[in-house]
């Protein structure tokens, strides 16, 4: 029998059982409506406002600045199109983000730039890291926002976010950072590092999928982007998801309580990964080998399909991704691979592989053993490879 093992935590990860554990009460017991009056409604009231200290307490903001949404998607569109439409009042119509931001950031500025709204998609180079100078030269009168991700989904790269906050509060510029894949996993204080907005993500860190959160810094006014009840201080209608933020709030108080432990082991098993994988010939490691999140690695084989890799890993009980979950389905490379020069033939043999809290050094181990002969057996039938050995096609080795 073959083992099962899910390398696919930055698509989504299992749900902790300690986090459900929290929630259960929420859809048993005590199911009141917290805007409810009574007792039972009021029961909820405070378990929510307890979350809502907590997730804050994890992200060195005040209770108040937190809003529940229904899941990362939602907190980047209402950060970004609550912001943009904010500014165009103060006759600011300039965004910048950068090219290989998640879909939910990328699309949202592309509906943006349709109502007429300029965007600049900063280049992050080879290395996958915007470069804090190019940004600050991309500032101009007209500039209102820049949204730039704390860590990449795809090949799990930091950028610099506190240089990045400090350059936006020089010039007056709001900033906003999709954290949705850094939550939990890298240290986070919206204070220190001057962001203005931060959006995460419940499915990502071991809590149930549909529920998310924006941190807006107080004094910032955006516009609403659900309009209804008085839920959320007025800024975002709809009855509270109670038993999900518990458990949202619950993760995240477990894994920063747990980080450096946790950073210490998926290190340990990334840098196993990466040193055994990289001896396979024409083998990439995708983004910077340092700034990276802890348990994201992302490889590109030459001559590989990373479909076809996809679906022999899955034949032996692995679980992983391409790249992203959301760009599966169509046929072009993943724009994040594109974004850092690789060429289409190179981005298409992409494997992204991705550790939570309930992987192991057996799960590496495994990995290490069934991978390769994959990778050869697939090369074995690849006519781009033939070419690539004949040297008809003549592609960077380490590319
Ligand atoms: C998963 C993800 C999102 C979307 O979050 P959902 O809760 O699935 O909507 C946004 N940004 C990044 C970087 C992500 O990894």
């Amino acid at each position: 029998m073959s083992r099962k093992v899910y390398a696919d935590n930055a698509a989504t990860t299992a749900v902790a059982p300690q986090v459900l554990e929290a929630m259960l009460p929420f859809y048993k017991e005590v199911y009141g409506n917290p805007s409810s009056l009574y007792s039972l409604g009021q029961e909820a009231k405070k378990p929510l406002e307890e979350a809502r200290e907590a997730v804050a307490r994890c992200l060195g903001a005040q209770p108040r600045e937190i809003y529940f949404t229904s899941c990362g998607t939602e907190s980047d569109n209402w950060a970004i199109k609550g912001a943009a439409h904010a500014m165009k009042k103060k006759g600011k119509t300039h965004i910048i983000t950068s090219a290989f931001e998640h879909h939910a950031v990328l699309h949202t500025c592309q509906a943006l730039e349709k109502e007429g709204f300029t965007v600049t998609y900063l280049p992050v180079h080879e290395n996958g890291i915007v470069r804090p100078q190019e940004l600050e030269a991309a500032i101009t009168e007209e500039t209102g926002l820049v949204t730039i991700m704390y860590a990449n989904n795809e090949i799990g790269t930091l950028q610099p976010i506190p240089e990045i906050g400090a350059i936006c509060k020089k010039h007056g510029v709001l900033f906003h950072t999709d954290a949705v894949q850094a939550v939990g996993n890298v240290p986070i204080d919206v204070k220190e590092q001057n962001i203005d907005m931060l959006s995460l993500s419940g499915h990502k860190l071991h809590a149930p999928k549909g529920v998310g959160a924006l941190y807006i810094r107080s004094g910032v006014s955006i516009q609403n982007y659900m309009d209804g009840g008085a839920q959320e201080r007025g800024k975002r209608g709809g009855t509270e998801n109670v038993a999900s933020i518990v458990g949202l709030a619950a993760a995240m108080e477990r894994a920063c309580a747990t980080m450096e432990e946790r950073r210490v082991k998926l290190t340990a098993m990334r840098d196993k990964l990466i040193d055994g994988l990289l001896k396979i010939p024409r083998c990439r490691l995708n983004g910077d080998w340092e700034r990276r999140l802890p348990g994201n690695v992302s490889f590109c084989f030459q001559g590989v399909e990373g479909e076809s890799l996809l679906l022999m890993l899955d034949l032996k009980g692995i679980s992983a991704s391409s790249g992203s979950a959301c760009t599966s389905g169509s046929l072009d490379p993943s724009h994040v691979l594109l974004a850092l020069g690789l060429p289409h033939e190179v981005a298409h043999g992409s494997l992204r592989l991705s550790f939570g809290d309930y992987n192991s050094m057996e799960d590496i181990d495994y990995i290490l053993e069934v991978l390769p002969p994959i990778i050869e057996r697939l090369r074995s039938m690849s006519p781009l490879w033939d070419a690539i050995q004949q040297g008809k096609v003549n592609y960077d080795p380490y590319m």
